[in-house]
């Protein structure tokens, strides 16, 4: 909510419902996806099938790789991922969802993912609204507001903090790790440039794309807004890795995300010639 106060955007608020908060399952991100591929297209309006269509091949396309739910949480015959999982080959061949599939999500959409996904777990909604819902039935239709077309104009930028995120969240189910994978384990690879997960050391997303929507998009010294290319984006360590190579650190691992910021150029520029390395 600190972000939010200091930057009151639609941007802020996009970030905080993906990519805060608690995931029992992943349909948060695929409907996100969607919202994000109905509002670059300047699309206003659309029928819950328009929106059900990118929604449901994202879930399909993710769920032939990763768990899109922790293990054992899948009980019932209904359950949506059951049907997603066994129309997917055939979706995927045609590359568009079975009948069946778009019935399953337009039936579920909008009380499994579109009820909750302005709330913030224990604080209320975010500050803005990126959708409204209206009409019964299979009739109901979509208008995307205006602060959905503002977020949209990122639409680069906030699809590959998104996939990220989605990424991280889905290979914690596969891990079958809980809550605390990012502060417990999760790492960076030797050149900082992928997450890794904490066992097998398994890249699960790109380490900047991560990092930069938990920053909201702004650099951790000089909060300056990183809007520029993603790849000058400096992966930085606050308490210097050299640190643990010197071999007078006793603390966690400080290859671990909880260490672990993005810089703008200038900033990582005169940290580095201030890093201190202690003497062996
Ligand atoms: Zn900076």
């Amino acid at each position: 909510m600190e972000f939010y106060r200091v930057e009151p955007t639609a941007v802020t608020s996009w970030r905080m419902a993906v990519l805060m908060g608690a995931n029992s399952r992943t349909y948060k991100f695929a409907l996100g996806s969607a919202l994000l591929d109905l509002a670059r297209r300047g699309c206003e309006e659309a029928s819950l099938t328009e929106l059900a269509v990118p929604y449901a091949m994202q879930l399909v396309q993710r769920a032939g790789r990763y768990p899109q739910a922790p293990a054992g949480s899948v009980s019932s015959a209904a359950d949506f991922l059951t049907v997603l999982h066994e129309e997917s080959s055939t979706s995927l061949r045609h590359g568009a969802p079975t009948s069946r599939l778009l019935d399953a999500a337009v039936a579920s959409m909008p009380q499994m993912v579109m009820k909750k996904f302005h709330n913030l777990r224990g604080v209320g909604e975010v500050g803005h609204r990126f959708y409204e819902l209206r009409g019964l039935g299979s009739s109901r239709r979509l208008s995307l507001t205006p602060q959905m077309l503002a977020v949209a104009r990122h639409e680069a930028l906030l699809r590959l903090e998104l996939d990220a995120r989605w990424s991280i969240v889905e290979a914690c189910f596969d891990a079958e790790l809980g809550r605390g994978l990012l502060g417990s384990g999760v790492v960076v690879s030797a050149d900082g440039e992928r997450l890794l997960t904490p066992a097998r050391r398994v890249a699960l997303a790109g380490a900047r794309e991560a990092l930069i929507g938990f920053q909201h998009g702004r650099c951790f010294y000089c909060a300056e807004p990183i809007t520029l290319d993603v790849a000058a984006v400096h992966v930085d360590h606050v308490y210097p890795f050299a640190l643990m190579q010197s071999g007078v650190w006793e603390g966690p691992d400080l290859n671990g995300v909880w260490n672990l910021v993005v810089a703008c150029p200038p900033c990582n520029l005169r940290k580095s010639s201030r890093r201190l390395v202690p003497a062996k």
